[in-house]
């Protein structure tokens, strides 16, 4: 059974790895989505020395403003002097950062708000705004500026600690850009995912003033990995998982069934085996070992199994050697087990297929002769007793025996056929031995003569 044992092992060891994969995969989805709720905090800071910074004016329009702004470092800090002046109908100072990286900008969709810290100061209201300025796919040329879409939050209020949050779904596209540009629509919708610049301007409330802008940083919050890719990314190992535990189950469940059948197969042929060998046993346990015939137990077995033994008429022969102690004495036990032997092999010879040899008991021998009536029989039975006279007998020995005869009927039990045999053998005994004398109801048989 050691084979069924170890067919098991490659499913207990799928159950056990599946057991530390489930259990890393649940602790996995359960800290990266905690993680991703409460940090995985990506930042990216704009100002520093990544990205190139310049100050404009609306000098510089077409307009022709005469709005001045000017730029300077302090420390890390960066600090703008704007003195807006209202000479044309949208004065402005602009600070933009250059995003674009080999021609390629920043893709901001990933992030969820920006954090500007600064400090004002100045003659009333900076009037901030924050632009993101697009490269549009099939719309923006690079050396177009009026092609970069651009998408605006207005009107923005630096708190007293300076500390301003900007959540980049605020942004919209600029109004004005889409009537000069006159977008289709499908580039008229917001898209932040290849920025080119960051635009702070400063207006002042369109009167003229002098604003001073300190710019401690300017940062884009976001997270590491976005919740729906994190969905989708631990949704599918999940599948995956579940899909690989279905087969690997599947396929040491094949392999299992075909070592059970394996082993069915072998305990089937070891039964078998084992049945041959019993039936061996079993058949040994019936048979005298020294004579070779039948024991009791075998003849109770034969009579069991083989209906037709007890078919009437049935005759029963009851034999014993005559004055055998002796042989034993005179020659030795040896010689006696030799005679006993020879005896018997004699008797079968003498009888049908169908008749029955069973060693009685020491020297005493049953023949069973079905289909036989006490005549037939008394007739065996004296024949075999001659054939005895005609053998060669160890150490020259002269070897004889008494016959008792009778006939089985059908109303007796088998007990009662081997009774009468027996006392017409003790008859024959009596009557000085090497005779036949045979059980015939309603007649008293001389016993036969010996010849
Ligand atoms: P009778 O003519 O009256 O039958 O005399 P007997 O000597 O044949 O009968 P008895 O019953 O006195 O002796 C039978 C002897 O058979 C006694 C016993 O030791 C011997 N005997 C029984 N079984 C065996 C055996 O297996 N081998 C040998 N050698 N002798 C056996
Ligand atoms: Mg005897
Ligand atoms: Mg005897």
């Amino acid at each position: 059974m050691s084979t069924s044992i170890a067919s098991l092992q490659p499913l207990a060891r799928i159950v056990g790895y599946a057991r530390y994969v489930f259990g890393g995969l649940l602790l996995l989805t359960i800290v990266l989505l905690t993680w991703q709720r409460v940090g995985m905090e990506q930042v990216v800071e704009l100002t520093g020395d990544h990205f190139q910074v310049w100050i404009e004016d609306d000098r510089s329009s077409s307009d022709g403003g005469a709005s001045v702004g000017s730029i300077e470092k302090n420390g890390r800090d960066l600090v703008v002097h704007c003195h807006i002046v209202p000479k044309y109908g949208w004065p402005y100072c602009k600070l933009t950062f250059n995003l674009l990286k080999e021609n390629v900008g920043m893709d901001m969709s990933t992030f969820d708000y920006m954090t500007i810290d600064g400090h004002y100061s100045g003659t009333g209201n900076p009037g901030f705004s924050l632009a993101l300025a697009q490269v549009e796919e099939g719309l923006t040329r690079l050396d177009q500026w009026e092609t970069f879409k651009v998408h605006q939050v207005d009107k923005l209020d630096l708190p007293a600690d300076g500390k301003l949050r900007i959540p980049l779904k605020w942004f919209a596209v600029a109004p004005w850009w889409k009537d000069m540009a006159k977008p289709s629509m499908e580039h008229a919708a917001v898209n932040v995912d290849n920025v080119a610049r960051v635009e702070l301007l400063i207006r002042g409330d369109g009167k003229d003033g002098k604003h001073v802008f300190t710019l401690r940083r300017l940062q884009l919050h976001g997270k590491v990995i976005a919740l729906n890719t994190l969905l989708m990314g631990l949704v599918s190992a999940w599948v995956l998982c579940a899909v690989g535990w279905l087969v690997a189950v599947t396929l040491s469940l094949r392999t299992e069934l075909k070592d059970r059948e394996a082993a069915i197969e072998l305990l089937k042929e070891v039964n078998k085996a084992l049945e041959l060998e019993a039936r061996d046993l079993a058949g040994q346990a019936h048979i005298d070992p020294l004579t070779g015939a039948l024991n009791r137990q075998g003849l109770r077995a034969a009579l069991m199994s083989t209906s037709s033994l007890l078919a009437d008429p049935m005759a029963v022969i009851f034999i014993d050697i005559d004055h055998f102690k002796s042989i034993n004495d005179t020659h030795g036990h040896d010689v006696g087990d030799d005679v006993l032997r020879k005896f018997a092999n004699v008797i079968a010879s003498g009888i049908r297929s169908s008749d029955r040899l069973v060693r009685w008991g020491g020297e005493e021998f049953l023949i069973v002769c079905p289909v036989t009536n006490v005549h037939q029989g008394r007739t065996l039975a004296e024949n075999l007793r001659r054939t005895l006279h005609q053998q060669a007998w160890p150490v020259g020995l002269r070897v004889t025996a008494s016959f008792g005869v009778a006939q089985h009927h059908e109303r007796d039990a088998v007990g009662v056929v081997i009774k009468h045999a027996d006392e017409e053998l003790y008859r024959a005994k009596r009557s000085g031995r090497d005779r036949v004398c045979a059980h015939i109801p309603g007649e008293t048989t001389a016993p036969a003569e010996a010849a």
